[in-house]
């Protein structure tokens, strides 16, 4: 069991420091390590490679506009580590879809391939399942297991997927606090009748009274699902694993470019593509919770202190 043990852990340093180099050799050179920086160089050189007869740059704030929209800037700080994915998968082209067409139209624009992981089927952007498929083969050589949380929308949403998951956290907490006399039924009625961006921004107003709408009540809705069409399950750059408290297995998911990048959702894996000492120079910052470590970008506030796992279909 002893000699078990020391052969799997030369397994993983040995496996560690290959897929190291392999990734590290096509990365790019960054120098900057701020966030806002590093994501107008990516859309100017976009630009170019694109629309070179173009004079007119695409700024970020195009389409994230987190200087001027508070809920732009919220899904930005808590999700917006997908938009630093290396090429040639696809960062989102808004931080917030507005319907399913709007996906949709998204989605036919990627290159998607689907497997079966852990006897589910799984549908990703091409190179983030290539990477995942490399995963459930590192952890098999190990007897371990890679399983989707919760099927198939582990990996790919719909916009509606986003919308049911959604009412299902919302409704339930709101009914929570009108129980125990926090919220009224007058309030929690006309809500309940808003459109979902209003709902949103009522609950980030709640929230910030303390009144927190995920699973267990104790800390933000935004670590539990995310608002309807802002999910990176909607850009196909997330998976959701089962296994995710095994140490083992988050250094597999590490090794291949797979980093926990929403504070507070243990079971959320985003895939980044690169070496997690490029992270930095990409603009995240390393925040620890609970025992795990997240990758968030660098100029977001830490907006919920409490650190506890969560259940379910996760953002
Ligand atoms: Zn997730």
């Amino acid at each position: 069991m002893k000699l078990r043990q020391q052969t799997s852990l030369l397994f993983i340093v040995a496996l560690a420091a290959n897929i190291f180099l392999t990734l590290n050799s096509d990365a790019q050179q960054l120098v900057s390590a701020d966030m806002n920086s590093f994501l107008e160089a990516r859309l100017a050189s976009l630009k170019t490679a694109t629309k070179p007869e173009s004079n007119s740059s695409v700024k970020f704030e195009q389409i994230c506009p987190v200087a001027t929209n508070a809920m732009a800037k919220r899904v930005f700080d808590e999700y917006g580590a997908v938009f630093v994915v290396k090429e040639p998968s696809k960062f989102p082209d808004r931080c917030v879809f507005n319907d399913t067409a709007d996906v949709e139209r998204f989605q036919r624009s990627i290159k998607i391939k689907s497997a079966v992981i852990g006897g589910v089927v799984i549908e990703l952007q091409e190179a983030a399942m290539d990477s995942l498929i490399e995963v459930e083969k590192d952890a098999d050589a190990l007897n371990l297991k890679i399983t989707p949380l919760d099927g198939t929308i582990a990996g790919k949403r719909s916009y509606n997927d986003t919308v049911r998951i959604w009412n299902t956290r919302f409704q339930r907490a709101l009914d929570h606090w009108v129980q125990v006399g926090k919220i009224t039924e007058d309030d929690a009625t006309v809500v309940r009748k808003m459109d979902t961006l209003h709902q949103v921004e009522q609950v980030i107003a709640w929230e910030s009274d303390g009144l927190y709408f995920s699973t267990d009540f104790s800390h933000s809705i935004f670590s539990s699902t995310a608002p309807p069409g802002t999910s990176q399950h909607l850009s196909m750059l997330a998976i959701d694993i089962v296994e995710n408290n095994d140490p083992t297995v988050v250094t597999l998911l590490a090794g291949r470019g797979w980093y926990r990048t929403v504070l507070n959702d243990a079971t959320h894996f985003t895939f980044i593509g690169v070496p997690e000492s490029e992270l930095p120079n990409r603009g995240l910052k390393p925040v620890m919770r609970g025992g795990c470590k997240f990758w968030v970008p660098n100029n977001a506030p830490i907006m919920d202190p409490a650190s506890s796992g969560t259940s379910g279909p996760g953002e």
